[in-house]
């Protein structure tokens, strides 16, 4: 989860033009008159059989003070390291993902929606610049409830954006947010998404396209639901693997990569359970460092695409590189 609350001002990311598709110079452009909007946010990547699409949101900065688990002075380093400046912030994007099998077309997570300003919501016009509709996607898989993951669920009228899906969620997940005593028993900071996160929802339990799936079911057809729970109760990755090659889309394992991979003990804010969080991540992040799995992540410098090498104590990041 990422919170508009922690927005550094004038630090965000790159900013990416709500256009997609090809820039054009205005008609009358002198020779050196800037077109100024970003490319159109999408990467694909396949994976065996597997078209993957990374999908760019939106990016917002989180402030370095909401990590725990390593002292500032530690954090500073790692982020100066990194070249980051711990005083502007960590840039951070919002990545969404289409999976086409050959069969149907998968979306993992839906970004902010318009929930985050012009800091998301690029989602939709990134689906048509990679050359699908958002109206051909069959089912939506959710690997929690937060903002940034299912507030895209529906545009600014809180109509559904992805009006043929059936949309997925842990059945722990569900629970937390959606059970009978969710107003009394969430904490106060994410208890304010409530509203939001039912009105993402209610187009789609409407049409009876929303369910949920329990420990061991099968989200989708070809897709393995990996439980990543602390970050939420229901936090979810899936997997998914062709020809000898696999991929998990790892949800909000790691939010500031510039220091959870050397130190994958540090937590943030966001993560509602930490301790279980922490635990979940340096598990996960042992055992795919053992193999040569692609990794997805929500909040990986976009594309988000990469594997996970050992380095030292802790982990370094191998991204996917440009090819045509
Ligand atoms: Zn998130």
């Amino acid at each position: 989860m990422l919170s508009r609350r922690g927005f550094i001002k004038g630090a965000a990311v790159a900013a990416v033009g709500t256009m997609v598709g090809v820039p054009a110079r205005p008609a009358v452009a002198g020779p050196s008159a800037k077109v100024s909007r970003q490319v159109p946010g999408y990467f694909r990547l396949p994976v065996g059989d597997i078209e993957v699409t990374a999908l760019y949101d939106g990016g917002v900065t989180i402030p370095a003070k909401i990590l725990h688990g390593a002292t500032p002075q530690e954090i500073d380093v790692l982020l100066r390291d990194a070249c980051i400046d711990p005083e502007q912030g960590l840039p951070t994007a919002i990545n969404a993902f289409l999976v086409n099998t050959g069969n149907h077309l998968l979306l993992v997570d839906t970004g902010a929606g318009t929930a985050f300003g012009d800091k998301g919501g690029l989602l939709p016009g990134n689906i048509r610049a990679a050359g699908y509709d958002p109206r051909e996607i069959g089912v939506v898989l959710l690997t929690h409830l937060h903002s940034d993951h299912a507030l895209g669920l529906t545009d600014g009228a809180g109509r559904a954006v992805f009006p043929q899906a059936r949309v997925r969620a842990a059945a722990a997940e569900a629970a937390y947010w959606l059970g009978p005593d969710a107003e009394q028993r969430i904490p106060e900071a994410q208890r304010k998404m409530l509203p939001a996160i039912k009105a993402a929802l209610a187009p789609y339990q409407e049409a009876g396209r929303f369910s949920t799936f329990a420990p061991g079911e099968t989200p989708a057809q070809g897709v393995e639901a990996v439980a990543l729970a602390g970050h939420t109760p229901g936090h979810t990755g899936y997997r998914l693997a062709s020809k000898g090659q696999g991929i998990l889309f790892w949800g909000d394992i790691v939010h500031g990569m510039a220091v959870q991979f050397p130190r994958p003990e540090v937590s943030i804010d966001f993560d509602i359970d930490q301790p279980a969080a922490v635990a979940t991540r340096t598990a996960l992040m042992k055992s795919l460092a053992k193999g040569n799995e692609w990794v997805a992540g929500a909040h990986l410098p976009f594309p988000g695409l990469g594997h996970l090498r050992q380095a030292g104590a802790g982990y370094a990041w191998c991204p996917a590189l440009y090819a045509g």
